[in-house]
């Protein structure tokens, strides 16, 4: 139980004062709490005996008020003190965690899903934070009061009348601490019946419109339907047993009193004890019972906290396969680049992706790259991004191979406008400058005009402030890439990627983008990728990849004459093109 504790020891020790100060606080607490019922128990003694006099009632009533008024300040300080640590710890973490995934790589990416980070990042940073406060406090109080009270009743009151009253406690400390484990281990059942419900309303309202078209609103309900009967059982589970608790404790504790009254009484009658001993010692079995019912609590604040602990160092432990060489280019990319991959395989698989892949691309030229789904094209753009680092062979920026440049200057020198983008949920003029955050709306305007989103822009609400994302204006999905190429474009990248970036727009519009394009970058070199030919035609080069390898290789020209796959595909879209002309 307490090498939890030793886990915390890096901030018990960051935070040594703040929690002397609790610790301290909690125990000077303790004590004045168990100074009251002494004071009581005198002033009833005092009353019985005929001696109680306005001098002696006073004394004792301001001391009651002073001990309530010093520990109302006391109290408040721990509290503030111990809570205040715990969303420190709880702040201190979090922080690690997100630079943290902000550094991992694909890998990583792959390995974990964003639930499971999602859940790292928010209950086990929970439990952790419920250690620093409740679980320290907990335990100190339990402690000291209970120790101080057991104390009192022994020294102050009489140590055999406490030993035959504590005698049904032990009991106490088995049944709440084995009841509260299957308390807990029940209630996680339900949060888990919960959780996956909520999961069910999410995944249903997002995808409602594929439920409509299939007309699966029905089924849909009644597998619902299911999943809330599963909660109402399991949180009904949860409940007999927390029905179970309370009156089992009122037992032990009536039993106890019980002792303590038949003894107690009997020891008054012989003079043994005063009647206010009696008074005070009823209180203290009171005070008895909240430190013995903690402990269950505690061990499983501790157990959970723990085990979250251990799964977040084990994230944090995670070193990722990308890393900087010692004495790292830091450089901006220029030049020419070449690659020559003789054979890579994504991690966890066994067939290569890609096989003697070689091209040279000269600076300020345009690569188009097509093939068919799957067959590797973007797998070529992770390799040069450095996404993924195990392959056999090399690609080099300028002669320097590019794992011999700092991370940065790769990611400043090439943007890519990934296949699947995704904009953040702020206003469109933060998601253009997103790389370039000080550019002014005049830039920004530029390479809206560049990408051709411009006049699409000007036509929302509120401009370029205008929010996109959910609570945001619904976008369409040219709309989206094109607001990404503006963003790419905004950096000024020596290397820009097209990741079939202009599926979702018009033939017209996606020729209109790439005249400006080659315009514009006319001394940078662009890569782009697409499904239709047209898009790729003028590029200076040519590469069709076909499963993991170069098929052809060429300009548009030396592509039809060869005859293949790619004279196929344009002859095809020319067709198709034709007939949409003329049914047009
Ligand atoms: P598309 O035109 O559909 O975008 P693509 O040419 O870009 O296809 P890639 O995404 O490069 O194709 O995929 C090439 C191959 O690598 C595919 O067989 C795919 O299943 C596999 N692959 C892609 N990503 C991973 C990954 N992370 N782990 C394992 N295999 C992967
Ligand atoms: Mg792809």
């Amino acid at each position: 139980m307490f090498d939890t504790f030793k886990k915390y020891g890096w901030f018990f020790k960051l935070r040594w004062k703040s929690y002397t100060f609790g610790v301290v606080a909690l125990i000077i607490c303790a004590i004045l709490q168990v100074l009251n019922p002494i004071i009581i128990g005198t002033i009833i003694d005092h009353f019985i005996a005929g001696t109680l006099n306005w001098e002696i009632l006073l004394f004792f009533v301001s001391l009651i008020l002073v001990f309530s008024l010093v520990m109302y300040a006391l109290r408040y300080g721990w509290r503030m003190a111990l809570f205040g640590n715990s969303t420190l710890i709880e702040s201190l973490l979090r922080n690690r965690l997100f630079t943290f995934f902000t550094r991992m790589d694909a890998e990583f990416y792959q390995k974990y899903r964003t639930g499971d980070l999602m859940a790292h990042a928010t209950n086990d940073l929970a439990a952790i934070r419920f250690v620093a406060a409740d679980g320290v406090l907990t335990l100190t109080d339990a402690l000291s009061l209970g120790g101080i009270t057991l104390f009192s009743m022994f020294v102050f009151i009489d140590w055999k009348l406490t030993l035959f009253s504590i005698l049904p406690l032990p009991i106490l400390i088995i049944v709440s601490t084995y009841l509260g484990k299957m308390i807990h281990a029940r209630y996680r059942g339900a949060l888990q019946a919960f959780s996956s419900m909520n999961n069910h309303v999410q995944e249903s309202v997002t995808g409602i419109k594929v439920l409509k078209t299939f007309g699966e609103e029905k089924e849909d309900f009644v597998a619902f339907k299911e999943e809330t009967q599963k909660v109402v059982d399991k949180n009904q589970r949860v409940y007999k047993l927390k029905a179970a608790l309370s009156p089992s404790i009122e037992i032990i504790m009536g039993l106890t009193y019980v002792i303590a009254l038949l003894v107690g009484g009997n020891y008054v009658q012989t003079g043994r004890i005063s009647i206010g001993d009696l008074v005070a010692f009823i209180s203290y079995i009171g005070m008895m019972q909240w430190p013995l019912l903690a402990v269950g609590g505690l061990i499983n604040t501790l157990e959970r906290g723990s085990a979250a602990y251990d799964r977040v160092e084990n994230l944090l432990a995670y070193t990722p396969s990308i890393v900087e060489t010692t004495n790292a280019y830091d450089q901006s990319l220029d030049g020419d680049i070449d690659f020559a991959i003789q054979s890579f395989t994504y991690p966890d698989d066994v067939h290569p992706a890609l096989t003697n892949i070689s091209f040279q691309l000269e600076k300020g030229k345009m690569l188009g790259v097509v093939g068919r789904t799957g067959s590797g094209k973007s797998t070529l753009y992770k390799l040069l991004l450095r996404d993924y680092d195990q392959y056999d062979g090399a690609i080099s920026y300028n002669n320097i191979n590019i794992k011999d440049y700092a991370l940065e200057s790769l990611k400043k020198g090439i943007a890519i406008v990934p296949q699947e983008n995704f904009l953040f949920s702020t206003t469109i003029r933060e998601n253009i400058r997103f790389g370039n955050p000080t550019l002014s709306q005049e830039e920004v305007e530029k390479y809206a005009i560049l990408a051709n989103i411009h006049e699409d822009i000007l036509e929302f609400p509120e401009g370029y402030d205008t929010k996109v994302g959910e609570r945001g204006v619904s976008l369409s999905g040219g709309q989206k890439q094109r607001i990404a190429i503006a963003r790419a474009l905004a950096v000024e990248p020596e290397c820009l990627i097209l990741d079939d970036s202009l599926s979702a727009v018009d033939a017209q519009t996606e020729e209109t983008i790439l005249s400006l394009l080659k315009q514009e970058r006319r001394h940078k070199t662009t890569i782009i990728s697409a499904h239709r030919i047209s898009s790729i035609m003028h590029a200076d080069e040519i590469i069709v990849m076909k499963k993991g390898k170069m098929s052809e290789r060429g300009t548009h020209q030396q592509l039809i004459g060869i005859n293949g796959w790619y004279n196929d595909m344009y002859q095809k879209q020319q067709l198709e093109k034709k007939l949409d002309g003329e049914g047009m």
